[in-house]
């Protein structure tokens, strides 16, 4: 994953590169690193295993001066998280300093091959190897730096986004781009280059997305350049950021993990905004438009998506063969891209992803595309690579989401799912009027109802507070609240370092039943609804176990109130809306519990939210 940032300009490099590379943390800490050009001539690396914090109190004893520099943050994919093998990577002459995002997967081959040249390697990353086949074009063709970036891009396989500075062109940063994201920023007389957008909005609301196979030349005086690696020129297409500043800051609380759980009730609002008005009773989605004819006569929809977008997806799939009855499938995009499955042109094929750069999600995309299907993306960060890949999509419009547990990414995704099915159903007739306008009333309700939740904050700490040091905890739910059992399970287990599973709760006695004693938490979702009394008899067997029960129920619930351990109970709300509802507490109960033993909670080991490698 990694982020990487960049700078030229007139000021003072150094600031700018570790306050981008802070904001960037979130796609990987293992490492951080910054290379920078001192008077045209001294280029001076400083990198330090852990975090950007742990780079910075290494680097006060140095000399950071410069306008020239880039900056990485790690997210190792290729030798062990040190301080040799964290970015930038020298050249064997130690001329050029180059940072990458991705995996070069022949590079071993060309290793071996450089090796037999005499290239001597000093780290085990992949990315060491592109440095210096960039050094030997460069000294063998005696070509400038950009061509030798651009014939040596002609040999790679793989995903990459890089940025590089060298001695030789003191003026000069070259970046790329392939399956990894890549963004320059236009100042005045000044540029910047990221991973996203987050390190340059405070200085510019100008930038250029590179596209996939394309080469940024950015000069001090001809300013900004874009050619294809074949060689073609391209005019920069020039946009204009939507994102605020305060948006990336904590704002006041501890987490931004917190903070988002926080504002969930703004971005389910923001995501319905102006695409649904319960008093005039209609939806619109202005984004697919255009194909609703095509999906709603599609022969079938698959979703395709990874980790918590993927219990979105799950929860889609009950919403739309519930309401809409067009067939679904949901997908892991990864096992999709890899099982040659059956794609059709009448297939309509939704990716969902926070970021919109998750590599498999966007590999699985590109495959569909070649069968025929319709391409729609639900994605959070406009202008991402889904968005651009797909015909049609609608935004979340969540705002940026630091955290690396996905909290209200999942609940806009869930919101726009629902209006989705909501959609369809009506056009393909499957709904009835009294249904519809039920669904929306319960819609508008959503963001009020999550802020009535958020004031048990406190009571939902207490209930966190007994299950802290568990070893295992169950997840488990029915119907369209199984994937919120999968989504409760996987927060946990990803903030807390709790093992967790998630499961439907009729299967239990498949399986984990054998698991459950009087240490084994079991949070269970338990609202009214046609599985009710399923439900309660699963709470029941657990309890013969002496399994501990923490119930999500519906408030005035009185049955399950008696049995459980624990409740909490969440407003009364259309069967096919409980999903978003039953998820915060979840989230909260995560949160406290990972507080509580005191893990990073916004930056979980081994993690990274932007998974732009396979
Ligand atoms: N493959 C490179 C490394 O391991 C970059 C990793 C990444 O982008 O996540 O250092």
């Amino acid at each position: 994953m990694c982020g990487i940032v960049g700078y030229i300009g007139d000021k003072k490099a150094y600031p700018i590169l570790i306050k981008g590379l802070s904001r960037l943390e979130y796609r990987g800490y293992d490492s951080a690193g910054v290379a920078l050009i001192q008077d045209g001539k001294i280029l001076n690396v400083y990198k330090r295993q852990g975090k950007v914090q742990d780079l910075v109190d290494f680097a006060n004893d140095f000399s950071t001066e410069g306008t020239v520099g880039i900056g990485h943050t790690r997210w190792a994919t290729h030798g062990e998280p040190n301080d040799v093998n964290a970015h930038p990577h020298f050249s064997g002459d130690e001329n050029i300093v180059l940072v990458h995002n991705g995996i070069i997967e022949n590079y071993e081959i060309i290793k071996k091959e450089l090796t037999k040249r005499g290239h001597e390697f000093k780290t085990e990353t992949d990315t060491e190897v592109l440095v210096h086949l960039i050094e030997e074009i460069k000294e063998n063709s005696q070509v400038s730096i950009e061509e030798a970036v651009r014939m040596a891009l002609k040999e790679v396989h793989g995903a990459y986004a890089i940025v590089l500075i060298s001695k030789d062109s003191p003026d000069k940063i070259i970046a790329a781009r392939k399956s990894s994201p890549l963004v320059i920023g236009l100042g005045e007389d000044e540029y910047y280059v990221a991973s996203d957008a987050t390190p340059i909005v405070e200085y510019t609301k100008n930038v250029v997305y590179l596209e996939d196979e394309q080469i940024a030349i950015v000069d001090r005086k001809n300013g900004l350049r874009i050619i294809s690696i074949g060689n073609t020129e391209v005019s920069p297409y020039v946009q204009e950021l939507e994102m605020q500043l305060e948006e990336l800051e904590k704002g006041g609380y501890d987490h931004f993990m917190l903070k988002e759980i926080y504002e969930q009730p703004r971005a389910i609002h923001d995501s319905f905004r102006g695409r649904l008005n319960a008093a005039e009773s209609w939806i619109a989605l202005g984004g697919i438009r255009d194909y609703e004819n095509q999906i709603a006569n599609a022969d079938r929809i698959v979703i395709i998506a990874c980790g918590t977008s993927w219990h979105a997806g799950l929860v889609g799939e009950y919403l739309i063969e519930d309401l809409a009855r067009i067939p679904v499938e949901v997908e892991y995009a990864s096992e999709f891209r890899y099982r040659n499955p059956i794609i059709r042109p009448n297939d309509v094929v939704i990716a969902i992803s926070q970021s919109g750069e998750t590599a498999d999600t966007l590999a699985a995309l590109k495959m569909a595309k070649e069968e025929g299907a319709t391409l729609l993306g639900i994605v959070n960060v406009v202008g991402s690579s889904i968005s651009r890949v797909t015909d049609a999509g609608s935004y979340t419009h969540a705002g940026p989401e630091i955290g690396v547990a996905s909290t209200k990414a999942f609940t806009t995704q869930v919101t726009i799912l629902a209006m989705m099915a909501m959609l369809l159903a009506k056009k393909r007739g499957t709904i009835n009027q009294t249904r519809f306008q039920n669904l929306l009333n319960e819609m508008e309700a959503i963001p009020e109802k999550i802020e009535y939740l958020l004031t048990s904050n406190d009571y939902i700490k207490g209930i966190a507070d007994n299950y802290k040091d568990a070893a295992n905890a169950l997840f488990l739910g029915r119907g369209s609240c199984f994937p919120i059992a999968l989504e409760g399970a996987l927060k946990l287990k990803e903030i807390s370092y709790i093992h967790a599973e998630g499961y439907p709760a009729a299967e239990m006695k498949h399986g984990p039943i054998a698991l459950i004693d009087e240490n084994m938490p079991v949070f269970v979702i338990a609202t009214q609804g046609p599985n009710y009394e399923k439900v309660v008899s699963n709470i029941q067997e657990v309890k013969a176990r002496k399994g501990k029960i923490i119930a999500i129920v519906t408030k005035g619930d009185t049955i399950v109130k008696d049995i459980a351990d624990h409740y909490i109970e969440i407003p009364e709300t259309d069967e096919l809306l409980v999903p978003i509802l039953a998820t915060v507490p979840f989230q909260l109960i995560s949160y406290h519990i990972a507080v509580m033993r005191g893990c990073n909670v916004d930056q979980p080991r081994n993690l990274a939210k932007s998974v732009t490698v396979e």
